[in-house]
């Protein structure tokens, strides 16, 4: 039994560009995981491939898992630092008869794999069993020495018992020859030295888990905790792949995805907690356990995101929207003045329920935005014949003597002017619309009216009126 107080777990990336969804929901899992246990959740940049591990790549990765809002509970670790560390764990395998010098050269390796593959076996080098003395001074890797019998047990907490065959293992290179340590002999290192409890990462690197776990055992090493999650796959079933859309979580925030929304969704791919859709982080961290987490792939589902979303849209907080929205504007090329800002401002509240995304927020509230005179589409223009103006006109007085400018109040102003003309609000609501909005989407009148204000709505109508039709 693990003393759950002193959980230890860990994400670590290995930097190559940005952060995929999928390594943010291993993240998410890690973090929960401690969070759950009262342990610690570390960062580990696995950066030993200089030449992919730019400072950028690097930067990306926690540029992803800020904006996540996933915080380590200490300062990460560079793996690339380690690698003395690592050199000192290798000589200490060598040292245990654990490990060995192999100076096969590339043709005999050639001819090895050759015999290995017709025997229908693994590729087992000559030198395992050789004096090193007899390599002289010939370039040489490091090999593990992996048991030939036998079974390893990886006592996987998601996937159950997995029994690997050790004949089936080969002798992985633990060292290269230029002296640089492979990723299976870094992992058992740092993970061992950070003292890390739990494993939580993607099912691709179960294999790893036998081999790690011999090298552990080798070590005389405790073995962490294994779970190894089902990888995330498309709407279709399909390995997820870039003709499913967004990957990288930078696109999932260029798409106007709030971030407490996405550690919601990404929680909820692959994990759950009864039929519960939206919790908060603390009902996460405390209801998060592996145990829970399904065997089957998870499917990102679009439609189930954007509800989540929605609910986190509904929730946020108004000034927050406004300056997300604003910025989105901006992207847009959409000039802001002040009074224009205010105009936005007053909109979200109004039209934020029926967005699922901040995107789809900037396209209900580009109607404030719109610079006069709104320039009217052909149909719009059609429907302002001379009796709509007229009307329109009527109704600019109507409007200019309300006193209260709010939405429940101007509903009622719009229903006493239908009254008084003796018609229906769709005689001239149509009309009214196209003048405060042009072609854009605008909420149901009173919004509008309100979200615009009372100077800029008649400003809006007037223009309407004293355009040439
Ligand atoms: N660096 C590895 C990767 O990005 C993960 C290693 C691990 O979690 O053990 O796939």
């Amino acid at each position: 039994m693990t003393d759950r107080s002193a959980v230890v777990t860990r994400f670590a990336p290995s930097p190559t560009g940005d952060l995929h969804i999928g390594g943010a929901r291993t993240a998410l899992f890690n973090l929960l995981y401690a969070r759950h246990t009262g342990g610690r959740f570390l960062i580990r940049v696995e950066d030993t491939d200089r030449e992919r591990s730019t400072a950028s790549a690097v930067q990306a990765i926690f540029d992803g898992l800020a904006w996540l809002g996933v915080a380590a509970d200490a300062e990460p670790v560079f793996q690339h630092t380690r690698i003395d560390r690592h050199r000192e764990v290798v000589a200490e395998l060598l040292a245990k008869g654990r490990a060995y010098k192999d100076f096969t050269i590339a043709e005999e390796l050639e001819a090895e794999r050759a015999a290995a593959r017709a025997e229908g076996r693994v590729v087992r080098s000559a030198w395992r069993d050789r004096d090193p003395a007899e390599g002289g001074d010939r370039p040489f890797v490091l090999r593990f020495k992996s048991p030939l019998e036998g079974e390893t047990l990886v006592d996987d907490l998601v996937k159950g018992p997995v029994r690997f065959q050790n004949k089936e293992l080969d002798d992985l290179v633990l060292l290269r020859t230029d002296d640089t340590p492979t990723y299976n002999l870094a992992v058992v290192a740092d993970d061992h030295d950070m003292g890390v409890t739990h494993v939580i990462r993607g099912d691709d690197h179960l294999n790893n888990a036998a081999r790690q776990t011999l090298i552990y055992q080798a070590l005389g090493w405790t073995v962490p905790a294994f779970a190894h999650i089902p990888l995330i796959h498309g709407p279709d079933g399909a390995k997820l792949s870039k003709r499913h859309g967004a990957q990288a979580v930078g696109e999932f925030a260029g798409q106007g995805y709030l971030p407490e929304g996405m550690r919601n969704y990404l929680a909820r791919l692959g994990w759950g907690h009864g039929d519960d859709e939206i919790f908060t982080d603390a009902q996460a961290a405390e209801w998060f356990d592996i145990a829970d987490v399904v065997k089957a792939p998870a499917r990102l589902d679009w439609a189930k995101l954007n509800f989540v979303n929605q609910q986190y849209m509904r929730h946020a907080d108004d000034a927050r929207l406004t300056e997300m929205v604003a910025a989105v504007h901006q992207s847009r090329d959409v000039t802001i003045t002040e009074a224009g800002r205010a105009r936005l401002a007053a909109a979200i509240p109004l039209v934020k329920e029926g967005a699922h995304t901040t995107l789809e927020l900037a396209d209900l509230t580009a109607f404030t935005l719109l610079s006069r005179p709104v320039v009217l589409d052909e149909k719009s223009r059609k429907r302002l014949d001379s009796e709509t103006l007229a009307r329109l006109g009527r109704l600019h007085d109507h409007l200019n003597s309300e006193a209260q400018w709010d939405a429940p109040s101007l509903e009622a102003a719009l229903r006493k002017f239908a009254e008084i003309e003796g018609v229906g609000l769709g005689k001239f609501g149509g009309a009214l619309r196209s003048t405060l909005s042009g072609a854009a989407s605008a909420p149901d009148l009173a919004s509008a009216l309100t979200a615009l204000g009372k100077a800029e709505s008649l400003g809006r109508l007037g223009d309407a009126l004293s355009q040439p039709a």
